[in-house]
């Protein structure tokens, strides 16, 4: 299929596999103990049988459903983590420092969003290990002069449906211009030609992303990349340099149309309603 440079540029993967393979595979680490999950509420305080006030009218039975906590769904996930040592934190603090806030001294996120991306290949082993590197790779020039950080996401979704999490979901990725200080990356091995997301993809983000609600439930949006410029203006968007933005296609409107319709009973809104300020740079 012919395609033009451009329509290739703008297409181009968040995570190019890397030209050459690493000459050997990391050894497997632990991955830090992520945050707790949101432990359940403690059911409310039931009257002792000794209780004088037995006779105190209970709750309206309407009451007793909306008390209940959300149950956290269960799902399996494949612990790989990506290499997040000290220079890596180091970087990516300095990356705050620059993009989001001058006094930014952790690495830590309070997820209130997650972003739905594609890799822009169709190898998990291949975006694995290029997100492994804590440096950006020169060629990316624009990603490369707003920082070397490299990009990098808390789960990478293979093309059978398996999820694997590469990093505590309370640390902060590179994976979005503007919102990384609030935003849980998924990304979905697979592009928008040679290889389409599948059905066993979207089943696995639905389910992930149920299972992050549950547990963080200070999550209140769920975009895919390519709509996160019509952020700018909002509370949540904070890049500090105007003409830092990338310009994205994925994951596409119609993979977001698929996953949004299995989610319709969740609280979870997607993109302000209003157009994106400034034109996207050219690629
Ligand atoms: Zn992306």
């Amino acid at each position: 299929m012919l395609r033009s440079a451009a329509l290739t540029a703008l297409l181009a993967a968040c995570a190019p596999p890397p030209a050459e393979a690493p000459r050997s595979t990391p050894p497997p680490a632990a991955l830090p103990p992520a945050e707790p999950a949101t432990a359940p509420a403690p059911p409310a305080a039931a009257a002792s049988p000794n209780s004088r006030d037995l006779a105190a009218s209970p709750l309206p039975p309407q009451n007793a459903v909306a008390a209940t906590p959300p149950a956290i769904p269960e799902l399996a996930i494949l612990d790989r983590p990506i290499t997040y040592d000290a220079a890596r934190r180091e970087k990516t603090i300095t990356y705050r420092q620059r993009h989001q806030d001058p006094a930014a001294s952790d690495i830590t996120i309070d997820p209130k969003m997650i972003v739905l991306h594609f890799t822009g290949g169709g190898s998990l082993e291949g975006t694995w290990r290029y997100f492994d590197r804590p440096t950006v790779e020169r060629g990316r020039k624009i990603i490369a002069r707003a920082g070397d950080l490299n990009v990098s996401a808390h789960f990478l979704v293979d093309r059978d449906g398996t999820i694997v999490r590469l990093m505590p979901e309370t640390w902060m990725a590179r994976h979005v211009v503007g919102l990384n200080h609030l935003a849980i990356g998924v990304e979905n091995v697979g592009d928008a030609g040679r290889y389409p997301l599948t059905a066993a993809q979207r089943a696995a983000n639905v389910a992930l992303v149920r299972h992050l609600l549950a547990r963080f439930p200070g999550i209140t949006h769920l975009i895919g990349h390519h709509e996160y410029l019509a952020f700018e203006g909002h509370p949540y968007f904070q890049e500090r340099e105007p003409d830092y933005r990338t310009r994205k296609a994925d994951p596409g409107p119609a993979f977001m149309r698929a996953v949004r319709a299995e989610l319709q009973d969740l609280p979870l809104a997607g993109p302000p309603d209003r157009p994106s300020a400034p034109p996207p740079r050219a690629p």
